[in-house]
């Protein structure tokens, strides 16, 4: 599904916010950022990054890990024992990519929840909790996504999430939220971290997405839970030495990058009302939420993957997420005049829709 392109002139990169640049601001923070070895505990960037994160979600502790992938997979071994089954929507990205990790590495399966734009309710998970009997597995963790990527970017309503972890919670289950976009979330709906956090026990949130660094990620939770987190971490392999080059990125990002989403969630409006108007595309401007922009193309204009690549072709990376389904991202390195030159180009591609194939 990747759409891998030689290009000569400087795409339109809407393929993710995973490919924005670090910029010299951030360069030049991550070289002045003091050092130490952090399998230590001792390095000074990478201390301060997990305190001012545990203190925005109003936690205790924080955990600062390589990838969005491991902050949600130490996340789960730590709050669960093999043979456990998690709640959790089937179209979040613990479900579909992330290489089968619950099962691999921690043993346990899902209880699939379904709904749109990658929410559930309450009842869904009172029917999913398994009873207690010996035929059974121990349902122990809900897992919920903020924002919903394959939801469209959506943002979850915040009383409707509230209940969903109250309800687990009144069962006894643990509840983690895949914060990787979380702060696409706090940017369009004006609630704190704090606000966002306060019904979970772990969060996971990425820096390498929209905040623009180069890699990095973060578990936030109470001080039993992230002790065992960086037990899990350490477990993965993911315990890394002067990693506060890393940090000073995140903590660079966190001062200079949250407020800044919201230019990307006007451009993804945009993008969405561009789109919208073109014969042939579905788009629901009133579901974009934030920075992705999900659309439908009419199987006359042939299938997502090829319709893809025609766009790159003509200078506009994209990625179809699935058959008719394509995914445009806005991000740091994308410009309002970009984005304008996207609709036009795929208008253009639209027009000549007999030439796909
Ligand atoms: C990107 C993403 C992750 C994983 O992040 P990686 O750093 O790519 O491992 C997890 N959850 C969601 C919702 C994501 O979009």
């Amino acid at each position: 599904m990747r759409t891998i392109v030689i290009m000569t002139a400087t795409p339109i990169d809407l393929r993710s916010d995973t490919v924005t640049q670090p910029t010299q601001g951030m360069r030049d923070a991550m070289m002045a950022a003091p050092l130490g070895d952090d399998v230590w505990g001792d390095d000074p960037t990478v201390n301060a990054l997990q305190d001012r994160c545990a203190e925005m979600f109003g936690k205790e502790d924080a955990c600062f890990v390589p990838t969005g992938t491991m902050a949600n997979q130490a996340a789960i071994k730590s709050q669960t024992r093999p043979g456990d089954e998690i709640i959790i929507h089937g179209e979040s990205h613990v479900v579909r990519y992330e290489a089968g990790g619950a099962a691999a590495l921690s043993g346990c399966s899902f209880a699939i929840a379904d709904g749109a734009r990658g929410f559930i309710t309450p009842e869904d998970v009172t029917n999913l909790i398994k009873p207690e009997d010996s035929h059974f597995c121990h349902t122990t963790l809900l897992s919920l996504e903020n924002t919903h990527n394959r939801g469209g970017g959506s943002v979850w309503p915040l009383q409707q999430l509230q209940d969903v972890c109250e309800t687990a919670r009144a069962h006894g289950l643990k509840t983690h939220l895949d914060g990787a976009r979380i702060w696409h979330a706090i940017v369009a709906s004006g609630v704190d971290a704090s606000v966002w956090g306060a019904p979970f026990d772990t969060i996971s949130a990425c820096f390498s997405k929209g905040l623009g660094c180069p890699a990095g990620s973060i578990v936030v939770g109470d001080r039993d839970v992230i002790f065992r987190v960086r037990r899990a971490r350490k477990l993965l392999g993911g315990t890394m030495r002067q990693s506060g080059i890393l940090a000073g990125a995140a903590m660079y990002a966190i001062e200079h990058h949250i407020d800044r989403l919201a230019e990307d969630h006007a451009n993804a409006t945009c993008l969405a009302e561009g789109l919208h108007n073109i014969d042939g595309i579905t788009c629901q401007v009133d579901e974009t939420d934030t920075n992705l922009v999900f659309f439908n193309i009419d199987p006359s204009l042939g299938e997502g993957d090829a319709f893809c690549r025609k766009l790159a072709e003509k200078g506009v990376l994209s990625e179809a997420l699935d058959q008719y389904r394509i995914r445009f991202v806005t991000h740091l390195d994308v410009t309002h005049e970009q984005v304008k030159e996207a609709i036009r180009i795929t208008q253009e591609l639209c027009e000549h829709a007999p030439s796909i194939s």
